[in-house]
């Protein structure tokens, strides 16, 4: 389809055009090169004409009557370029009495000598076939100007049948050159479309075999034009698509795994308690705890996945109001204190005095601080420690959370904050936090930095630009009811 209609196209806009240029271009030289060559043999005969009507002036005024016939005989006789043209005396009755050649010629019709007759210059033309030969000729006559004389007018006749196939050879010469053109053009017309034609025909194929679900289909050999720039691009997608669809497979089976795990527990303890009749006291609250801390478990896992889901779906909104970002964070901590002693991991939180503050979304908010000390605590191992500080600096205000734990290669570092990207498979953990957090971040119009060394430890800095109201979204009411709405479903 694509070869048949480009190929139409050059065709028509690019060959066509050139063969119509062509095409003009040899027919207005053989018009010239025809009207050239024939204006000069008609200029030729016209100064012969020219020259013996001065000589019979001058032979009329020097010679005696008697003597004049025969002195212009004798002329054309042995007129000089008598083997190219031939020269006729015409009479006073129109019959040609003399010609160079010696050949009496009895045609009576000369046309050009009518149109000499009738011409106020006394001067006639005429192109085409002598009578009786069928030799094409042009014959210029010219009436004579001693009118003493027994002769009314000198023809001069040439054959034309050189002079045209000298025009014939220079008009085939150009458009042989023409021609040569043509074929050069088409030549490396249709090579420069094969190499359009072929490599698009292949992208066609590769896009066709990636849209199928085949991420692994490649475009071989890309040259290196526009097309080669087009086969790179398209390489590079299907690459990301590969990528995309990896990470999205490991993601449902990582949720998948999140999921069961804390619903087990919960089914568990459900069942033991269930079965047993008679539990004590500190084994119902022990199951009912289990049972609550997974069910919160489960519920923040959900909750994340709906934020993720809003963020795809461009939904996801902030309620903005005036906070006392301390409160949130030192909330934050509070949580994961206790579940970070128990795994044996120290938090050491330095606390400010006071923060600027600020005007933000302080559910949110706490949730990111969550998500980056829960990270802290999960990729530390027992015995670590995990050290958070707050301070405020030109005009913004810093968290920081570091850990001591197993870091993050210097290749996964980029892609941590990409949306279903796990740098460490070995612990639990769905791949979204991050991107779900960068996003809080960024529409409070900051941001979150993350240095890591493999084996050493992570420093997760956030950094929030110090607000005021003028810096919440326009019309936040409806942005409220937006969330609590949401929140309901
Ligand atoms: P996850 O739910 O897998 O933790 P996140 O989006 O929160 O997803 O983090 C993305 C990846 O970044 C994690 O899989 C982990 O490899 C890496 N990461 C994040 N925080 C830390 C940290 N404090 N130490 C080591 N690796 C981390």
């Amino acid at each position: 389809m694509a070869l048949k209609s480009i190929t139409q196209r050059w065709f028509l806009n690019s060959f066509g055009v050139i063969f119509v240029i062509l095409a003009a271009v040899v027919a207005v030289s053989g018009v010239s090169i025809h009207n050239y060559y024939y204006s000069a043999v008609k200029e030729v005969l016209n100064n012969q004409a020219s020259t013996v009507d001065g000589m019979m002036i001058r032979y009329s005024e020097n010679t005696v009557t008697s003597n004049f016939y025969t002195e212009i005989r004798s002329y054309v006789e042995s007129f000089p370029d008598k083997n190219m043209i031939e020269l006729m005396a015409i009479d006073l009755n129109g019959n040609v009495v003399l010609t160079s050649s010696g050949f009496s010629y009895s045609s009576r019709n000369l046309p050009d000598y009518t149109m000499a007759i009738n011409s106020p210059r006394g001067e006639g033309y005429y192109v085409g076939e002598l009578d009786g030969s069928g030799d094409k000729v042009m014959a210029v006559t010219r009436m004579v100007t001693p009118v003493n004389s027994e002769f009314s007018a000198m023809r001069f006749v040439v054959s034309m049948e050189k002079v045209d196939q000298a025009i014939r050879n220079l008009v085939l010469m150009i458009s042989a050159v023409a021609l040569a053109v043509l074929g050069l053009v088409l030549v490396s017309g249709l090579f420069f479309l094969k190499s359009i034609v072929k490599p698009v025909r292949e992208i066609g194929i590769a896009a066709r075999q990636i849209a199928s679900g085949d991420f692994k289909s490649r475009i071989s050999s890309p040259s290196d034009d526009e097309i080669g720039a087009l086969c790179t691009t398209i390489n590079f997608m299907a690459d990301e698509l590969e990528n995309t669809e990896k990470m999205k497979n490991e993601f449902i089976s990582s949720v998948s795994h999140e999921l069961r795990t804390p619903l087990t527990a919960i089914r568990g303890w459900a069942e033991t308690l269930l079965d047993t009749d008679n539990y004590d006291a500190a084994t119902l609250k022990k199951g009912m705890r289990v049972i609550s801390a997974e069910t919160e478990r489960l519920s923040g896992m959900v909750e994340e996945l709906l934020d993720f889901s809003r963020i795809q779906n461009g939904r996801f909104s902030l309620v903005f109001q005036k906070l006392d970002l301390l409160a949130e964070l030192g909330e934050a901590v509070l949580m994961y204190t206790e579940k970070a002693k128990r795994e044996g991991i120290q938090i050491l939180y330095s606390e400010p005095d006071m923060l600027p503050i600020i005007y933000g979304d302080k559910n949110r908010l706490r949730q990111v601080f969550i998500n980056v000390i829960d990270n802290a605590v999960k990729y530390s191992d027992p015995g670590g420690t995990v050290r958070i500080e707050a301070f405020a600096r030109d005009g913004d205000i810093f968290i920081s959370v570091a850990d001591a734990g197993c870091g993050i290669a210097p290749e996964d570092l980029p892609k941590i904050k990409t949306k279903f990207y796990k740098a460490n498979h070995t612990r639990r953990g769905s791949g979204i936090g991050l991107a779900v957090a960068d996003e809080i971040i960024q529409m409070h119009k900051g941001s979150i930095d993350i240095e890591s060394t493999l084996g050493v430890g992570t420093t997760v800095l956030i950094r929030l630009p110090v607000s005021g109201p003028e810096d919440a979204p326009e019309q936040p009411a409806i942005l409220e009811r937006k969330v609590e709405n949401e929140q309901k479903l």
